[in-house]
């Protein structure tokens, strides 16, 4: 069998290791940080900087195919990379991503709308911002957020000076706050063919920034339903992608707006593995190495609830619930915020699946 290599070792890359040693597949992760979560399931692992050129060429050379669990990888490093065996996603879909205005200016350009937005460099950016979209608003790093970090909302024009003093310096993109009904994500795959299989969209709720619950199905017409499914089929196509990604979408009863792309398996995604044949998981060792896609259908509505934090005290507790499904990522410090592991509860079988 072949060998994949990851780059991240935190909990997607532990359970894409687990989906490829089910098809047969080794996997090597490269991670800067000690004990990653994935180290447990992975074949191999490369402790080291992103900066370590040495390190980056062993790792190469030992297999067959590079993929990524973290989008936040330095550019030196993926050069290097990539010319030494197969990247996937590419390095557009990753450049796309990692920046917000790159990602709603690509958004735009495929006429996909997006929550009213400006680039904020200075203070003086911030007031005009501040004048053009009104307030509330959120202003956002455009780089290296993640979980509601580097983010701080206005309520009011006075709010500018503390927002802005929060972005410590960093390039930032003013964002219009969307009036949504609910959010909602798309999880689809595209295969190296062009092939695309989309999961059923499901409905997110957020705590304090962070992921708390996915519910599939997503309360959506049929519709909002198939916009949904084409505008995710478009995103992949027009990036030439070849994996998993996790498009989030505002909901409100005009429109639904992208609000962010992530090249990878995305945690509202974690649902499919106790609803489908194929999770995207697996799906996205299939579209990496080649396989064909599994079809995305599901055979259950189901509801994933992360576990952040302390909430793994209440694992003994889950265990008893009936069609519940536990997954933990043998992290040992259940610090507040971190995600230490999700719950997948089937609500009820998918008639007719
Ligand atoms: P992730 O962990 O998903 O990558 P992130 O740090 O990139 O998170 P966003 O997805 O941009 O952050 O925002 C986190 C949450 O904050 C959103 O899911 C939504 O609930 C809320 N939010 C973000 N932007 C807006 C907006 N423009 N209007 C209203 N709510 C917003
Ligand atoms: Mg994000
Ligand atoms: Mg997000």
């Amino acid at each position: 069998g072949s060998t994949i290599g990851i780059l991240g070792g935190g909990q997607l890359g532990r359970m894409l290791s687990v989906a490829a040693a089910r098809l047969g597949f080794r996997t090597h992760i490269f991670e800067p940080s000690p004990n990653p979560p994935a180290a447990d399931v992975a074949h191999a692992v490369t402790t080291a900087p992103y900066e370590d050129e040495a390190a980056l060429r062993a790792f190469a050379a030992s297999v067959d195919v590079i993929t990524y669990e973290f989008e936040n990888i330095p550019t030196s490093a993926l050069d290097l990379l990539e010319a030494l065996k197969p990247l996937h996603p590419n390095r557009r879909a990753l450049a796309v991503s990692q920046d917000r205005l790159e990602e709603k200016g690509f958004l735009t350009g495929l006429g996909l709308a997006v929550a009213p937005y400006r680039p904020v460099g200075s203070r003086e950016d911030l007031e005009a911002a501040i004048h053009g979209i009104g307030t509330p608003a959120i202003l956002k790093t455009t780089r290296l957020g993640y979980d509601g970090k580097g983010q701080a909302r206005l309520m009011e024009p006075d709010d500018a000076a503390e927002a802005f003093a929060a972005m410590g310096g960093q390039p930032a993109v003013l964002e219009g706050f969307v009036r949504f009904t609910h959010e909602v994500s798309v999880i689809a795959a595209r295969g190296r063919d062009g092939s695309v299989a989309v999961y059923e969209p499901g409905e997110n709720v957020h705590l304090s920034g962070i992921l708390h619950t996915t519910t599939v199905p997503a309360r959506l017409t049929a519709s909002q339903r198939t916009d949904a499914v084409l505008l995710a089929g478009r995103i992949l196509n027009a990036l030439d992608y070849v994996g998993v990604m996790g498009v989030e979408l505002f909901v409100t009863p005009e429109a639904l707006l992208v609000n962010e792309i992530a090249p990878r398996v995305h945690n509202s995604g974690h649902w499919t593995q106790n609803g489908c044949a194929v999770d995207q998981f697996e799906q996205h060792i299939r579209a990496v190495t080649g396989w064909p896609l599994g079809d995305g259908s599901r055979f259950a509505d189901v509801e994933m609830e992360n576990l952040i934090g302390h909430d793994v005290a209440r694992v003994p507790a889950l265990a008893l619930e009936k069609h519940t499904a536990i997954h933990l990522y043998g992290k040992a410090e259940a610090r507040p915020g971190r995600k230490m592991g999700h719950v997948n509860r089937i609500l009820r079988p998918v008639t007719g699946a």
